[in-house]
């Protein structure tokens, strides 16, 4: 038998004793369990023979990991992947800058329910609601917590116990839990399919229309493109039924957008504006995807709908806090007529020129040492992107990326090293080799990203 000695292993509370010399500030009852788990660890390194060092060795390994897992979780990183609205990295992205004005405006109490004019008591969506319907040319709006939240809040208003008319064409799926069929399902009415995948006829959704029929649902294929032999019914003719019918007509958008997309040459896209006036009865988007704002979805439409929509018990389980609706504000006040300000750091992205990328790139070239250049085997080359969230998927937008061949390291361990860095940089690998775009890297993070690569 082998002669296992456990001895060197610290007890919990030594290393407890040991971190709260340390500003350390996780819950005991967090910090112990972090603690068992390590010591754990090398308790099984012991008892397999992979773990001969001294008893200091050990405690101060363990006091590094803790270290390392008690910092905050929620984090600043670097986006390399290209792609500005990466859902995984927090959609629609915000400076320090305008994170501080909403701090500043909104340390301690605010009047997010409160009228300051007759002391009464007011209603949050005031904050936005005309700003919102006037860029939108919307007689009325409201935000909730996203626009799968819009969209079902607005069904289950609508079309409660009744049947929802979509084309097969349009049944989207939206990364994950977001598929149309299951909202509606879930929003308490019934989906009733119409058409075929790739083609539907307005005689389709006429022929199907019943006394059960509550509403129409136009669905934006925001995350893909049907080609070839194909036909879909226009928002417009849809209107014109519903009308004919008296069902109402509603759209989601997905990404919905507040500029004209071809006039910045981002995408052939029109603005929800242009959507409203083909005549549907409301029109839901997302507030995070090419709007640019805070994780938010957006209804528009007539006032009355909005106001059944606000009295709807769902309205209370899905509408928006303080911060969001603060941010929002924010993010309104960055559109112009034609244009926007830098404050929109979304589309400040989306039209950053190749050609100014090209030069943020040979800027971090000539920030970085000579070796570090050969050893990493860098090089600044033409790439091209996409929106991200679903936005344009037949997109191409111009980009650069600096491009890594590492002599002495595998592609992986590189890709990892950079996102276990002091500022993680989460780039990319394809056909062998590892990329770090540089669409989404805000330019203030130039140094830093030097910085980051430096370190490797
Ligand atoms: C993105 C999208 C959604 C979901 O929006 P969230 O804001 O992520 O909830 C719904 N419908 C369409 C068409 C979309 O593009």
């Amino acid at each position: 038998m082998k002669n296992i000695s456990y001895k060197n292993l610290p007890s919990v509370s030594k290393v407890l004793l040991l971190l709260n010399e340390d500003p350390s500030f996780l819950h005991e009852k967090y910090l112990k369990k972090l603690i068992n788990i390590e010591i754990e660890k090398k308790r099984v390194e012991i008892e397999k023979g992979l773990n001969k060092k001294s008893s200091t060795q050990i405690l101060n390994n363990i006091l590094f990991e803790i270290k390392k897992k008690s910092s905050h979780s929620l984090k600043k990183v670097i986006n390399g992947t290209g792609i500005v609205l990466h859902t995984g990295l927090g959609r629609a992205p915000f400076t320090g800058k305008t994170l501080k004005k909403i701090a500043d405006r909104l340390d301690g109490y605010v009047n997010l329910e409160f009228n300051l004019s007759n002391g009464k008591r007011g209603d949050r969506q005031e904050h936005i609601r005309e700003h919102l319907s006037s860029i939108c040319d919307s007689e009325s709006a409201l935000m909730v917590n996203n626009n799968a939240a819009a969209v079902m809040l607005s069904i289950n208003e609508i079309a409660n116990n009744g049947e929802v008319i979509v084309s097969r064409g349009q049944l989207v799926e939206i990364g994950g839990s977001f598929r149309i069929p299951d909202v509606i399902e879930k929003s308490g009415a019934r989906l009733k399919e119409v058409g075929t995948t790739n083609r539907t006829h307005l005689k389709d959704y006429s022929d199907a229309i019943t006394e059960k029929t509550k509403l129409l649902l136009f669905v934006h294929t925001s995350n893909y493109v049907l080609k070839g032999f194909i036909k879909s019914v226009p928002l417009e003719d849809l209107v014109v039924l519903g009308k004919e019918n008296n069902i109402p007509v509603m759209v989601d958008w997905g990404s919905g957008s507040f500029l004209d997309m071809n006039k910045l040459r981002i995408a052939n896209e029109e603005p929800i504006n242009q959507i409203l006036k083909k005549g549907p009865d409301l029109v839901t988007f997302s507030g995070d995807k090419l709007i640019g704002g805070s994780q938010s979805g957006i209804i528009i439409g007539k006032d009355k709908i909005i106001k059944s929509l606000q009295s709807n018990t769902l309205y209370r389980v899905l509408r928006c806090g303080k911060i969001t609706i603060g941010l929002m504000e924010e993010t309104l006040r960055s559109y112009k007529i034609n244009s926007f300000t830098d404050q929109n750091l979304s589309l400040k992205m989306l039209t950053t020129t190749r050609k100014r990328l090209k030069n943020r790139g040979l800027k971090i070239l000539g920030l970085l040492n000579k070796k570090t250049i050969k050893l990493l085997g860098m090089v600044l080359v033409e790439s091209n992107v996409q929106a991200g969230s679903g936005s344009l998927p037949e997109n191409k937008i111009e980009s650069m990326a600096l491009s890594f061949k590492p002599k002495n390291l595998k592609l992986d361990k590189l890709s990892k090293k950079f996102r276990e860095g002091n500022i993680p940089v989460i780039g990319y690998i394809s056909e062998k080799i590892y990329y770090i775009d540089l669409k989404a890297v805000l330019s203030h993070q130039i140094s830093l990203l030097a910085k980051a690569i430096e370190s490797i």
